[in-house]
């Protein structure tokens, strides 16, 4: 049986200061039993780039997509993990959601996972966007996580992505030494660990094989805000904790476009 992989995007989180406040506790088994690297993101560190490109497997230059207003992009030439993974074994089912609508809903800008309809009607493709730029993000990422709990469980798709942006907007408001930076990244860890409770139940019934996989699309300075080469700002990581099997067997250090790759061959 293959791996499934459930590929969980934390926007704007500086892992550092979510393992030193003691309140990222999942977070923090999660780095300490599976593979980590740190990796570090192109310029500008915004989101629509970063998640383009950890999503599609390609550069800046590749993807076109400059900042967050998409104007320009060649994603249609640039599809991501979900779809490729698709392309790559035409049995694979697959998962997104997403309260930031530029990577999921196709009504707006991108979307960076495309939406593939004919798979959607079909079944084999479902995709849950949400809008926290509209209602804000501390509800709509819990939103977010029930649905994926529910996902995983009910119909454990073989390549899923679920994107939280809880924490990104706590940064970007208030700062990453701001309690309330924190809590929202406490909140968000407690979202992990269900879904990895979800995961380890279904390991048990169904003797499935899974990777969990942690990644940021870019830091957040101590005073809000990101966009610039600084080192925080820049500071990305992939943790991959093998549910079911063993952790992967990737190399120290990456390019932010070398993941999808890596995640296919898992698939392979
Ligand atoms: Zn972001």
């Amino acid at each position: 049986m293959k791996t499934k992989i459930l590929l969980l995007g934390i926007d704007g989180l500086n892992l550092s200061t979510a393992l030193d406040s003691g309140r990222a506790p999942t977070l923090e088994a999660l780095k300490n039993a599976g593979y980590f690297t740190a990796l570090t993101m192109d310029v500008p560190t915004l989101s629509g780039p970063g998640w383009s490109t950890l999503l599609t497997g390609s550069t800046h230059a590749q993807h076109a997509v400059k900042d967050n207003l998409f104007a320009g992009h060649n994603l249609l030439n640039r599809p991501d993990l979900l779809s490729r993974a698709l392309y790559q074994d035409q049995s694979t089912t697959t998962f997104a959601a997403a309260g930031w609508p530029a990577l999921v809903d196709p009504v707006g800008v991108g979307p960076v996972i495309q939406e593939r309809r004919e798979q959607q009607r079909a079944d084999r493709h479902r995709v849950i966007a949400r809008d926290g730029e509209t209602y804000g993000y501390q509800r709509v990422d819990a939103e977010i996580a029930d649905v994926a709990v529910y996902a995983v469980t009910k119909f454990g798709h073989d390549v899923g992505f679920v994107h939280f942006c809880e924490a990104d907007e706590a940064g970007d408001l208030y700062g990453a030494q701001s309690e309330h930076y924190l809590e929202a990244i406490s909140r968000i860890d407690a979202h992990l660990a269900r879904l990895h409770a979800a995961v380890a139940k279904r390991v048990e019934k169904y003797e499935e094989k899974w990777l969990m996989v942690l990644i940021t699309d870019h830091g957040q300075l101590d005073e809000g805000g990101h966009g610039g080469d600084s080192p925080q700002e820049r500071a990305s990581f992939v943790i991959a904790d093998g549910i079911g099997r063993d952790n992967p067997d990737w190399p120290d250090g990456f390019a932010p476009e070398g993941l999808v790759p890596l995640l296919l061959a898992e698939r392979a």
